[in-house]
């Protein structure tokens, strides 16, 4: 395989664009490769620049749960894009897309879109804020929730008390209100909770960890800060930004069956389009400017090309629950190629799934936290990775990312990643 213009593009690039890509992820680095430059997307294959066509299981990192350029997608967006691209007054749309929002997500009574997963959280956390009066949130180590101030933080080395700003440029007294907990420990919040909670405005989560590998909460985990949220006059925001409509239409609440009082939406609610959503109790909404004193706005939000993406992207999915079913069942196909692999060959790896959305960690696991996350051997994964690309198969170039697969991955494509996987060539 020739790599030749991208390598080229990468060169130029770099001296335009800080590392040559606009988020940082995209680099390779941690694979020690150069980035593929990729000219075109169908279905479950994207194309480089260089002519060379790859089994997609990044998918943009969880909006492409239809596959490339779906045709009914992209025929809405382009009929859109002939009525104006942007008007910065309400659309017929925006209402539309916050009803089938609802629908999925019944604890979203009032919802309002934004530009970005990052921006959702940094709007939901505001408005936690302003609900409750207090000030304080509380994270878990390992869980992303986008690059504001006040999120990027790494827990103190001392105590998990004592949260660090984990980017330069983050001042430290932004991160202070942040109380960083482990991810399916609930001693770890209880403990934070006695001491702090009645500061405390909000826990925010992903239900489902998808940014340090895909990491399950355990048992009782969920339904743990439920409780204790309540207990304490504290929200419970789900960050649902990846799980939204891909653990199933109605996300992990559903599939959860539990109720958060606000939630963050992001990736797939843009159908490909840069668009993010935050919404919950109504009670809870009504704090947002114009209606209440919190201030938050958009020149592009609910923008009509982005909203008629997400529109159209959530009524396929709406129209057929049995894509979830389908790609679930192929998700832990792939799942056992993995368990396969490792007991051919001796590997370490330890996998987690859950519906489309799953983890091959390279080391012994369980992998159920940070730690265990962490302790995998990212070289056995620099190595995987170059295999599988070389082979024609394009998984996420870190190991701490999420491995998609979308309804437009065949039954016959399964199989062959699977065996390009087994074989470990
Ligand atoms: C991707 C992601 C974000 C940030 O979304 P952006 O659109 O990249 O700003 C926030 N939370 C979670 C759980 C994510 O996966």
């Amino acid at each position: 395989m020739k790599f030749n213009k991208s390598e080229w593009l990468f060169e130029q690039s770099q001296k335009r664009i800080p590392g040559g890509v606009n988020s940082p992820v995209r680099a390779f680095g941690s694979v020690g490769r150069t980035p593929l430059f990729i000219d075109r997307g169908e279905g479950s294959h994207i194309t480089d620049v260089d002519g060379n066509r790859f089994l997609d299981y990044v998918c943009s990192w969880g909006p492409g749960i239809l596959g490339h350029a779906h045709p009914a997608v992209v025929q809405a967006v382009q009929e859109a894009c002939q009525k104006g691209l942007t008007y910065g007054a309400p659309t017929e749309k925006e209402w539309r897309l916050a009803e089938l929002i609802h629908a999925a997500m019944p604890s979203v009574e009032k919802v309002r879109l934004v530009s970005s997963g990052t921006e959702a959280v940094m709007s939901a956390i505001r408005v936690a804020r302003g609900y409750t009066g207090r000030d304080k949130i509380l994270k878990f180590k390992g869980n992303y929730h986008g690059h504001s101030d006040g999120l990027l933080v790494k827990a103190g080395s001392a105590a998990l008390t004592t949260a660090v700003p984990d980017s330069s440029g983050v001042p430290v007294s932004y991160t202070q209100n942040t109380l960083v907990a482990l991810y399916n420990d609930t001693d770890s919040v209880g403990k934070l909770m006695e001491e702090y909670g009645d500061q405390v405005a909000a826990v925010i989560v992903e239900p489902v960890a998808a940014n340090m590998g895909v990491v399950l909460p355990k048992a009782g985990f969920l339904e743990y800060l439920r409780e204790i949220t309540t207990r304490y006059g504290a929200l419970l925001i789900f960050d649902e930004v990846i799980t939204g409509f891909r653990l199933g239409f109605g996300g992990a609440q559903e599939y959860f069956g539990i109720v958060p009082d606000l939630t963050t939406l992001g990736k797939i609610v843009g159908g490909g389009m840069p668009m993010a959503a935050y919404g919950g109790r109504t009670d809870i909404m009504d704090m947002v400017s114009p209606v209440g004193p919190v201030y938050q706005a958009g020149t592009l939000s609910g923008n009509p090309i982005a909203t008629t993406a997400g529109i159209v992207t959530l009524e396929i999915l709406k129209e057929h629950p049995e894509y979830y079913k389908d790609i679930e069942q192929k998700a832990r196909r792939l799942a056992r190629a993995f368990q396969n692999r490792a007991k051919n060959w001796g590997e370490e790896i330890w996998v987690n799934q859950i519906g489309s959305l799953l983890s091959a960690f390279f080391t012994t696991g369980p992998v159920e936290d940070y730690d265990s996350a962490t302790a995998s051997d990212t070289k056995a994964y620099a190595a995987y990775f170059g295999a599988m690309l070389e082979q024609g198969v394009y998984v996420a170039p870190s190991q701490f990312e999420a491995m998609f697969v979308s309804a437009a991955h065949t039954e016959e494509e399964i199989e062959e990643t699977c065996r390009v996987i087994e074989e470990r060539k």
